[in-house]
C-alpha cells in the first residue's frame, strides 16, 4: 500500500491534474487519455476491487461521476463509466479506479 501509486497521487506526493475532491474520493485527468475526456476517480482508501468499497464510497464515486461529467462537458452527450477488475481486463493499478471517458462516441474508444 505505501508504495501504491494511486496513494500517492491522494496525498499529493506524486502530482496529478486534479478534477475534484470529496470526503471520500479522489478525481484526477489520466495521464494517456484513450478520450477527449479522460477522468479516474479513486477511493482515498486504499482498496484493491470494486468489491471491497463501501456503499459510502461507491456513492461518493458515483457522484462524483456526475459532477466531473458537468464540469468536463460531457454530461448531455454521455460518457462511459468503467472498472477493470485483474488481469483478463487490463488493470494495471492495484488502487480501484472508475474511468470515466467521453468526448466521443463510445464506440471509437475501446
Ligand atoms: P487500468 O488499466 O484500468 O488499471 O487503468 C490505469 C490507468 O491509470 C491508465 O489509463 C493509465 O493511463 C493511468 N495512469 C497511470 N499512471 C498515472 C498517473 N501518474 N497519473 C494519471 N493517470 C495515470
Amino acid at each position: 500500500m505505501n508504495n501504491c501509486l494511486f496513494c500517492k497521487i491522494v496525498i499529493g506526493t506524486i502530482h496529478s491534474n486534479k478534477v475534484i475532491e470529496t470526503a471520500h474520493s479522489y478525481a484526477f485527468h489520466d495521464i494517456h487519455p484513450k478520450a477527449p475526456t479522460h477522468v479516474l476517480i479513486i477511493p482515498k482508501r486504499h482498496v484493491e476491487r470494486p468489491e471491497e468499497l463501501r456503499p459510502e464510497e461507491i456513492a461518493d464515486m458515483l457522484a462524483c461521476s456526475e459532477e466531473i461529467a458537468q464540469i468536463t462537458g460531457v454530461k448531455e452527450s454521455g460518457y462511459r463509466l468503467l472498472f477493470n477488475v485483474g488481469a483478463h481486463a487490463g488493470q494495471e493499478i492495484d488502487h480501484v479506479h472508475l474511468h470515466i471517458l467521453g468526448g466521443a462516441s463510445a464506440k471509437a474508444m475501446y
